[in-house]
């Protein structure tokens, strides 16, 4: 009975809609109409919902328009997760989101033109349902290889789905009313744990390549596997990654390997053969990979990133990138010191190698890669610390995070590392005249050690010469 209310009122709310009904691989077929369930029964609570996100909903409506919770946060919602991120649908344009918001609302995108509303250090993220309108009008722009490079056609709900990547990703959430709207099986595939996508894979992978590593991502997070048809286009337009803008690649980047579940989308990456797109340098020495070598160091630097997002504790990018590029800044290292350059010129020039290398894949802001060289260094010069020097190494910004590299490539298996890592682990156990005292019984400076187990002739030079990034 209840079912059926509502069922009644989302249909009048969202018209009579195309939907889908599933073959047994995955791949969708037009037919079905719209479901809609309650809320409640979905598990859906309000106390999860940031209050900014239902003040955001209930002033679009007072405006007069629709608007609904849609994508990761309703899907969250009914898998009983707090969503870390609330978006927002509704058929309001941009500009009429902005006059509902005023100077709180952003209009942000070219590419997909979006309403960013302020609360405080929270942003809601408002979309205007998009349209279905066929390639070619002005503001829907689709290059030759299908992707699709501007969408700003607005339309309504029952349009609006079908330009979303996920089933699971497509269910609308009216808190008002309580009532999920699903027209693409989202609850089914949500409850199978499957990632299946919205209309025929290989078009809406070529459409956005980047929906490749989101399905990786997903499929991480929510312990999901990917439906056989989303699956099967992957070894083949993985490369597509290449067209995308490195600016686009280096934030998902960071969404893949900051979502908390960094272990398992590295481990999907590499099965998929979706890493080398992300990582060249790194895929290429992973390939030489001997007695868990150099693959160790990722893997603990990944660990240690899963396990700080777990505490709620900050986590930095150029981490994450010092890790991943070490070994290949390592094997450059080595050429160039095999070629007579000064251990200090070795190391500008491997950095700047590698760093450039990597910034055409994802580019690495400035002030990201500025700290990827610091931890680096830190990771010589934290070897020479008699007197003074100890001190002056501690008050370094990037000491802590170099001290964590430390730790990180000692639990790789550097076994080589673990005095100096017990040595900075007791200074700064001490009080600061304990450390000045404790940094004079340094007799002299060890020198920087070197696992044997490293294979330095894998890496190849792109230039001899130091670039930045
Ligand atoms: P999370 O925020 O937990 O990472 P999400 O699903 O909310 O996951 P967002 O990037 O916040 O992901 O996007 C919000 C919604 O917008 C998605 O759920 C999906 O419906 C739609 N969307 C995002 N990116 C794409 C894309 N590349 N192609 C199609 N739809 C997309
Ligand atoms: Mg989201």
């Amino acid at each position: 009975m209840i079912k059926r209310i509502f069922n009644a009122i989302s249909r009048r709310l969202a018209g009579i809609a195309p939907a889908q009904t599933r073959s047994v691989d995955g791949s969708e077929t037009a037919g079905t109409s719209v479901k809609s369930y309650s809320g409640y029964q979905q598990g859906i609570h309000h106390r999860l919902i940031d209050k900014a996100a239902l003040d955001t909903v209930f002033s679009l409506k007072r405006a007069g328009y629709e608007a609904y919770l849609v994508g990761g946060a309703v899907r969250d919602l009914m898998l009983g997760i707090e969503p870390k991120d609330f978006d927002i649908a509704t058929n309001a344009s941009p500009d009429q989101v902005k006059q509902v918001f005023r100077h709180r609302c952003q209009l942000i995108g070219r590419r997909f033109r979006l309403a960013h509303i302020r609360y405080g250090r929270l942003i809601i993220e408002v979309a205007t349902f998009r349209g279905d309108q066929e390639n070619g009008h002005p503001a829907r722009q689709v290059d030759d290889s299908g992707r699709l490079l501007r969408d700003n056609v607005y339309g309504s709900m029952d349009e609006d789905v079908w330009r979303r990547d996920f089933t699971i990703n497509a269910l609308y959430y009216d808190p008002k009313r309580d009532v999920v709207i699903d027209y693409v099986a989202g609850r089914e595939d949500l409850y199978a744990g499957q990632i299946v996508l919205i209309g025929d894979p290989w078009v809406r992978y070529r459409e956005d390549p980047v929906r490749m590593i989101r399905a990786v991502r997903f499929a991480a997070k929510l312990g999901f596997k990917l439906a056989p048809s989303a699956e099967k286009p992957i070894g083949e337009l993985g490369v597509l990654l290449k067209e995308v803008s490195n600016a686009r690649m280096f934030d998902e980047v960071l969404k893949l390997f900051h979502s908390g579940s960094a272990i398992l989308v590295f481990e999907k990456l590499r099965h998929y053969d979706l890493f080398k797109h992300l990582f060249p340098l790194t895929d290429a020495i992973l390939a030489s990979e001997k007695e868990q070598f150099p693959r160790q160091l990722v893997i603990e630097a990944l660990q240690s990133t899963d396990r700080r997002i777990a505490e709620d504790k900050p986590v930095n990018p150029a981490f994450l990138f010092a890790a991943m590029l070490w070994e290949p800044m390592m094997q450059a290292r080595h050429d160039y010191l095999r070629e007579g350059l000064s251990p200090q010129d070795a190391f500008f020039a491997a950095a700047g190698d590698v760093l450039h290398v990597q910034c055409a894949h994802t580019s690495i802001p400035k002030r990201f890669t500025a700290q990827v060289r610091d931890i680096w260094n830190l990771q010589f010069r934290l070897h020479k610390r008699f007197g003074d020097r100890a001190a002056v190494l501690r008050a370094h910004p990037r000491f802590r995070a170099a001290y964590d590299f430390i730790g990180i490539r000692l639990a790789a298996g550097e076994t080589e590392l673990e005095d100096l890592f017990d040595w900075w682990t007791q200074y700064q156990e001490k009080d600061s005249l304990e450390q000045v005292r404790f940094a004079n019984q340094m007799i002299r400076d060890i020198k920087p050690v070197r696992s044997k187990r490293s294979n330095r002739n894998f890496y190849r030079k792109k230039s001899s010469q130091s670039t930045n990034d």
